[in-house]
């Protein structure tokens, strides 16, 4: 059985040549999924009976379901969705004044065991595929047109549970799908991946001739404190991640966010700021501040918001582009991994 809701419109060009149709079929199947939002194959009456009998017998469209539904004062709604096997992964609809975007994860648990995030304390259970993550914003996308305001996802952010170039090839078609004029139709420039530094896929992603941003996660701006922070720093320390942001801002001719979360104490102060001036002038890339949220995992404690401001000044007075990051949902578990830990806590005891 394929899952048509994870299937490119290009593979499925070929997959219904296969079948002995046209390309055209494609198209056809496409605009009755995500324009006409048909649920099941006999609603798509201008294909034959006898097509959609074999539409029925190879192919299923199949959505997560929702097993917790939270939502927060400021509108944030955060979903743990259940998959076919019964793991579960979180989405969250973030609403901005110019969108609603999603935080989409990409693996069930993480094995990149960075020491302040709650979604690796459980380690990976297995990746997602194109469809769990197609799935994430379909199921988004109900519950928006069920408020009936006429709106829609209108940006991507693969930042959620598991480390999307550690699932590089899922992740890419999650990304034509959704991207594609015949499928979601969301702008490249309105999805974002998110990865902890993996050269070699940075490399690559900047060779797919996509226009989506990248985001790399640095939170520090030295190797001895990046080795402590983040595991894949001891493979891939700074100089060797740096290499592969520049290469990536040539080829893709983009440039790249850096993600960088305060830590009280830890990665917050004046040396640390002078520090990541020095390392990133040499490329186009600008910072985003992350007010941590703090998880009963380990005893990291949020940076007050003078010393956020602080380090933000410095950067700017160094010469880089900086900004914080507005939160949301913080009356909920909205980060990252806190939600389905807790879940996982309650089940356990
Ligand atoms: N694995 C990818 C994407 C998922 S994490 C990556 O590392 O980028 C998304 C972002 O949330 C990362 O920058 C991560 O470091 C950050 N993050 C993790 N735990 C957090 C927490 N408790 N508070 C704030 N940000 C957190």
């Amino acid at each position: 059985m394929i899952n048509l809701y994870g299937v490119q419109l290009e593979k499925l060009k070929d997959l219904m040549v296969s079948y002995g149709q046209k390309p055209y079929r494609a198209i056809q199947l496409y605009t009755w999924l995500y324009e006409k939002k048909a649920t099941s194959f006999d609603e798509m009456t201008d294909i034959s009976k006898s097509f959609r009998d074999v539409l029925n017998a190879d192919f299923i469209l199949d959505i997560p379901k929702i097993a917790i539904k939270q939502v927060s004062s400021d509108g944030t709604i955060k979903l743990l969705l259940e998959l076919e096997d019964g793991y579960k992964v979180e989405t969250v609809l973030m609403r901005y004044n110019y969108g609603n975007a999603v935080c989409v994860s990409s693996q069930v648990g993480c094995n990149m065991g960075c020491s302040f995030c709650s979604s690796g304390v459980l380690g990976k259970q297995r990746n997602l595929r194109p469809e769990e993550m197609v799935g994430q914003v379909l199921v988004i996308n109900n519950l928006l047109r069920e408020e009936n305001r006429g709106q829609r996802v209108s940006h991507i952010v693969v930042m959620g549970t598991g480390e999307p170039f550690d699932n590089y090839d899922n992740v890419i078609d999650f990304i034509r799908i959704v991207n594609a004029q015949k499928g979601l139709a969301i702008g490249a420039r309105h999805i974002t991946v998110s990865t902890c530094g993996i050269p070699d896929k940075i490399r690559k992603y900047a060779s797919e001739g996509l226009q989506t941003n990248l985001a790399i996660s640095l939170h520090a701006p030295n190797n001895k404190l990046r080795n402590a922070l983040m595991k894949i720093n001891k493979v891939y320390p700074l100089e060797v991640l740096m290499e592969a942001v520049k290469d990536y801002e040539s080829v893709a001719g983009r440039r790249v966010t850096y993600e960088y979360l305060l830590l009280e104490g830890i990665n917050d102060t004046k040396e640390c700021a002078q520090e990541l001036i020095e390392l990133i002038k040499g490329t186009n890339g600008y910072v985003n501040l992350i007010p941590y949220n703090e998880t009963n995992k380990n005893d990291y404690k949020r940076s007050s918001g003078n010393r956020v401001h602080a380090f933000l000044d410095m950067l700017m007075k160094g010469g880089v582009k900086a900004t914080i990051r507005k939160e949301f949902g913080s009356d909920i578990d909205a980060a990252c991994g806190q939600l389905r830990a807790k879940e996982k806590e309650r089940n356990d005891e």
